[in-house]
């Protein structure tokens, strides 16, 4: 895995990268995000960590740069504040996930190969669960042969749940993949998107199991 690192906190920048490194992760780290968007376009990398405050062109721009030369690199961004303001901005920008600082390493482990793993569904993979089979190159979702007809929003809610089968899905985790300018709602959006999704799915044989606290869990059950 090649991972291009975007922080100009040398220290933070340099312990990220060890601990990424001692796992077999090939890390390259830029203090400044002007050479990135030129770095994308020659380097093969996975995926782009990218801090929001940086000297010079912010990891806003930076990513929009990026993004406007056509590429689908998986971006991470990291943010100083937990200000709803960065993170929408940074998701309506073309982010694919982000990390609010300081986090811990786990964390950071967990969220990266996510994105990959996302990544890799999107270039032509597919998950099964009961008759639910999801396409991850066309994403769109099937029951048995005919299509299940999904809002954008539950489609990305519903893949991101089956590329974590067998594991407990946090509520925060959703909300972030729905989040809008409208964050406020998320919560009760999130609600009522799960209901929407359950009845649909529950056909296939597939439920969603809340645990309480926690978030949520796809599994298969019993068809209705
Ligand atoms: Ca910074």
């Amino acid at each position: 895995m090649n991972i291009l690192l975007v922080e100009d906190d040398a220290a933070l920048a340099q312990a990220t990268a060890e601990v990424l490194r001692a796992r077999g992760w090939r890390v390259d780290v830029s203090a400044a995000g002007e050479p990135v968007p030129r770095s994308v376009r020659q380097d093969d990398y996975d995926v782009l960590v990218l801090d929001i405050g940086l000297p010079g062109i912010d990891g806003l721009e930076v990513l929009r740069r990026v993004r406007a030369q056509g590429s689908h690199l998986p971006v991470l961004m990291l943010t100083a504040r937990a200000s709803i303001e960065d993170r929408v901005l940074g998701l309506e920008t073309g982010a694919d996930d982000y990390l609010v600082k300081p986090f811990a390493v786990p964390e950071l482990l967990a969220r990266l190969r996510a994105l990959v793993r996302r990544h890799e569904f999107r270039r032509g993979g597919a998950l099964a669960l009961g008759r639910l089979r999801f396409d991850g190159g066309a994403r769109r979702a099937f029951i048995g042969d005919a299509p299940l007809r999904l809002t954008a929003r539950e489609s990305v809610v519903l893949e991101y749940l089956l590329q974590q089968i067998g594991h407990i899905v946090a509520r925060e985790r959703l909300i972030s993949q729905i989040a809008d300018w409208n964050a406020a709602a998320s919560n009760n959006a999130l609600d009522l998107l799960i209901s929407r999704l359950r009845a649909k799915i529950a056909p296939a044989g597939v439920r969603l199991r809340p645990v309480r606290g926690l978030g949520y869990m796809i599994e298969a059950g019993v068809a209705a």
